[in-house]
């Protein structure tokens, strides 16, 4: 199984705001990666797939919300490498494009009820217990081997910059991302914009490295996860038209839509170097078209 790096080039965006601010802003196109194994899903996914691979594992089980982007990610991934997938599916039974489309990757879905899905290993020894097929993948990936992943797209990088943003859910990227600039000793600062309201246990994931390599933000939520505001959909458009880069409404809108509030209010100084990371997740919008 050859694991070819993703296709994922840093690009200058021209934007009105930042130009005027003399803010020069980059953004790594990890959502080129693949139409559904994209951005930090395919970070996060590769070290899995690897060690599956090495210890002759053929199925691959992981879990996700009904619009998860991991879901989808291990679903078009484990076609690809040939493993036979299973995702766990948080809450009833529906169908929706999203799971329609790991459905024709082949990927066995299992619905199981919310209090159910808390339960993870549980869940996992219920159904795989004795399988020795099978092997376990936590939700979005999260763990070492999905932090190795992301750190590594630092390495793709032509140049230091001043800030690099993210988007956060889990925090593991951001997590990844923290440490890989500390032990680069680059002089950058992380910043994750939190797609949650109010999780301010993020904070411990990094506690232990010194606040000059990162900073949480939690004001730009949106009112919460997978909540949007005509706002946030309408800078989606503008940012769309002006750049030719389409952000999702989950993830990315709400990180660059901060960006360009903290420009305007003249949070960076001039000259700043600014790469925000695009992790894809493009499929979340089609929950906008249901
Ligand atoms: C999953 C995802 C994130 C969040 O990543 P975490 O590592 O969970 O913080 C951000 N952006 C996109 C597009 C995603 O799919």
């Amino acid at each position: 199984m050859q694991i070819e790096n993703p296709y994922a080039p840093v690009e200058e965006l021209k934007v009105p705001l930042f130009e005027n601010k003399g803010i020069q802003l980059f953004i790594k196109r990890e959502d080129l990666s693949h139409p559904f194994i994209s951005g930090n899903k395919w970070r996060k996914l590769k070290y899995h797939l690897i060690e599956a691979r090495k210890n002759n594992k053929t199925e691959l089980v992981t879990f996700g919300g009904a619009y998860s982007n991991h879901l989808l990610a291990t679903a078009a991934a484990g076609a690809k490498y040939h493993f036979k997938t299973t995702g766990f599916v948080r809450g009833e039974e529906i169908i929706n494009p999203v799971l329609q489309l790991c459905d024709w990757f082949g990927m066995r879905l299992i619905f199981v009820s919310r209090s159910d899905y808390k339960e993870k290993t549980n869940l996992y020894h219920l159904h795989f217990g004795a399988d020795p097929n099978a092997y376990f993948i936590d939700e979005g990936g999260a763990g070492e081997n999905g932090e190795a992943g992301v750190r590594e797209l630092l390495d793709d990088l032509p140049e230091s910059f001043d800030i690099i943003a993210c988007s956060v859910g889990t925090g593991c990227t951001f997590k990844a991302l923290v440490e890989g600039v500390l032990s680069k000793q680059w002089p950058t600062q992380v910043y994750g914009i939190s797609i949650l309201k109010g999780v301010y246990a993020l904070e411990n994931l990094v506690q232990h490295i010194p606040q000059n390599y990162w900073q949480l933000f939690h004001q730009f939520h949106e009112g919460g996860y997978a909540k949007t505001s005509p706002e946030l959909l309408a800078f989606i458009k503008l940012f769309a038209s002006q750049t030719g880069v389409l952000l999702d409404q989950v993830y990315e809108g709400k990180m660059m839509l901060a960006l360009h509030k903290l420009v305007a209010d003249n949070h960076f100084k001039p000259g700043s170097r600014i790469l925000a990371l695009h992790n894809g997740g493009l499929s979340g919008m089609l929950s906008l078209l249901q």
